[in-house]
């Protein structure tokens, strides 16, 4: 009986129920569970391993550089956001509306930080998220540009909900960069959420892009439907350089 019903929970893909039969059943009689609590407390224990694994898996996908949440996150210290503010982006209206975050200032500030953390919480409420660098994500567009597989690419991110793109504006672009970073700007726009960190304040956009009219085609893009946050003050790295 054990190893045909373990046989009907494969073919049915329920395969932690499957695992764990035994000691279930040993745990249903010693609690002298009802019939619908011990299917019940099966589907529960299947449903919650599979979202475990789901999580894992787009966790993995997102390829994000660090583990930062915002429960290590010192706001005390970085007063440009508020916890009021964090908590209003976890209820992700801002990604079920296709917005923006774009999070600006100093090296140091956090901006990575939060970006990351974002992209963490994202994941676990269930979306799917990519964490990119500009300079590798430049790189990626220049190489899909160059086999002449640009939509291939950009299809391919349009599976996430969310792409961060870190760190814009470290390097200058060219002008064949900067077109492609246009190309993607406007496949994402009003589709899928974007969150930018940068060194860069919006008016000195045109220099990163090395073109004034294509900085203000990306801003124009970016900001429509955007939460703008500039986070000032002192590099966290360095105040714990000083401690
Ligand atoms: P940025 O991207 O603005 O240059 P990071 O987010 O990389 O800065 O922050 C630098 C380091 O300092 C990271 O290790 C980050 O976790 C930490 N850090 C920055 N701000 C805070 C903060 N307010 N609370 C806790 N850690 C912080
Ligand atoms: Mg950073």
């Amino acid at each position: 009986m054990i190893e045909s019903t373990r046989n009907y929970l494969q073919i049915t893909r329920c395969l932690h129920i499957s695992k764990l039969l035994e000691s279930a059943i040993v745990t249903a009689e010693k609690s002298q569970m009802s019939y619908l609590e011990f299917l019940h407390y099966l589907l529960e224990k299947e449903c919650s391993e599979r979202e475990q694994r789901s999580i894992t898996r787009r966790l993995k996908q997102a390829r994000l550089p660090s583990m930062k949440s915002f429960d290590d996150f010192d706001f005390a210290y970085q007063q440009s956001i508020t916890k009021k503010q964090v908590k209003n982006w976890l209820s992700f209206v801002w990604i079920e509306q296709r917005e923006n975050i774009i999070l600006m200032g100093p090296p140091g500030v956090g901006k990575t930080h939060i970006a990351i953390a974002l992209c963490y919480e994202a994941v676990k409420a269930g979306y799917k998220a990519l964490f990119h660098n500009m300079n590798d994500l430049i790189e990626a567009l220049m190489l899909a540009n160059l086999d002449d597989k640009m939509d291939v690419f950009l299809n391919k991110l349009s599976k996430f909900d969310l792409i961060v793109i870190d760190e814009m504006g470290y390097l200058p672009l060219n002008s064949v960069a900067a077109n492609l970073f246009f190309r993607f700007v406007s496949h994402m726009y009003e589709y899928k959420s974007i969150v930018i960190t940068s060194n860069r304040l919006f008016n000195e956009w045109g220099v990163t892009f090395n073109d004034n009219v294509i900085a203000t085609a990306i801003l124009d893009r970016l900001l429509h439907h955007a939460h703008a946050i500039t986070m000032l003050g002192d590099s966290f790295r360095i105040k714990h350089l000083k401690q």
